[in-house]
């Protein structure tokens, strides 16, 4: 079985923890400490904070920048439920945008149409590993004085124009859920240049306290706080991140040379600029040469996993549908939901499976 993600853990994960169980501090302790130092580094950005999820980092952030009831955030409908619900956590309303046909991400152009005078931010996504237009979207934020949050969950190390993610917004949140570039089995990040943000987030993650001083409460906050053993993990696969994407972008340019022939398949398309760190290596079926559902099958009885990212934009769920939101809405993204598939890239592919892959694709689209 070739599976379409496999977490990495190597003898420096397994001493790393060891550490931490002998020191007997299992909570956020040095590590965490250590953890935000080198993860700031890798960022380009003078503050990372570590907190228990991807999904926590977000709602973090919201509250850093001031989201409160009354106010509304743009995002895109062809997410993972987790860039969207912080918005309603933070009591605020969420107003979705369409995303671009060619690299799933939100299109600055249905932003700039979604703009009221409630707009406060917009939570960029920069899907399967590929930053999103930045460039267009701070022009809009700027203009209308909204802040960007980057959700870069699924983009650890991915660049645009030399510069990192998590730097390329207001606030940067990543992901160590144990399917992620990196990964600490759950986690999450926060990044930011901005002091008071940093500040308000490590207050945030432990209810409300500021770190220096203790029991006395600012405001409403969470736990939301790393464990050491957690930050252990992570340290050391961010020592092994370059490796770990070197090795996802050399797979995905084998996949990309071995199906770029194939009729009725669309290929990963990378923006200009950008270093995309294939989180997933997502093709598009036309559902007439190439039938998505067909080919997953087949897929499955030669024995490679595949998936669906994501098989129903956030609008047509129930959850959301009740904010009034109804099918033809968002027809890029539908369309999209209907054609995509991500197939294995993950680092510890071998050159057998990949050709493996690709062979099995192309007898697929030869039999139907
Ligand atoms: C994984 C992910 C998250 C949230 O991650 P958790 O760590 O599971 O809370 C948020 N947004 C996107 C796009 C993700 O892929």
């Amino acid at each position: 079985m070739i599976p379409l993600s496999k977490p990495i853990i190597g003898p420096e994960e397994k001493k790393e923890v060891n550490e931490v169980l002998e020191s007997g501090i299992l909570a956020q302790g040095s590590k965490v400490k250590e953890l935000e130092e080198e993860f700031a580094k890798f960022c380009k950005t003078k503050y990372a904070i570590a907190v228990n999820s991807g999904t926590a980092a977000i709602h973090s952030a919201l509250y850093a920048i001031g989201i409160k009831k009354g106010d509304e955030v743009i995002t895109t409908p062809f997410t993972f439920v987790a860039t969207a619900n912080p918005i309603i956590m933070q009591g605020a309303k969420i107003i979705f945008a369409d995303i671009k046909e060619d690299t799933f991400n939100i299109d600055p152009d249905d932003v700039q149409r979604k703009i009221t005078e409630k707009t406060k931010a917009i939570i960029t996504v920069d899907l399967y590993g590929q930053p999103a237009d930045y460039e267009s979207l701070k022009k809009i934020a700027k203009k209308h004085d909204l802040r960007i949050i980057e959700d870069a969950c699924q983009a650890h190390g991915a660049e645009l124009m030399g510069e990192k993610t998590g730097s390329l917004g207001d606030i940067g949140c990543f992901s160590l859920y144990a399917t992620k570039n990196i990964m600490s089995g759950e986690g999450g990040l926060i990044t930011t240049n901005n002091e008071e943000y940093a500040e308000l987030c490590r207050r945030f993650r432990h209810h409300g306290q500021s770190e220096r001083t203790r029991y006395e409460y600012c405001d409403l906050g969470y736990n939301y706080r790393m464990m050491d053993l957690q930050a252990a993990i992570a340290l050391a696969q961010l020592k092994k991140i370059n490796n770990f994407t070197q090795k996802r972008i050399e797979n995905a340019q084998k996949l990309i040379e071995g199906l770029k022939d194939i009729k009725g398949l669309t290929l990963p398309q990378i923006s200009p600029g950008v270093k995309h760190v294939f989180h997933q290596f997502t093709v598009r079926c036309d559902n007439k040469k190439i039938k998505r559902e067909k080919l997953i099958a087949f897929l499955k009885e030669k024995g490679i996993g595949s998936g669906i990212y994501y098989p129903k934009p956030l609008h047509l769920h129930p959850h959301f549908k009740k904010f009034g939101y109804q099918e033809g809405d968002f027809p890029v993204s539908e369309k999209a939901s209907k054609e995509v598939l991500s197939l294995p890239v993950h680092p510890l592919l071998s050159e057998k499976e990949i050709e493996e892959i690709i062979k099995t694709i192309k007898e697929f689209s030869r039999i139907k």
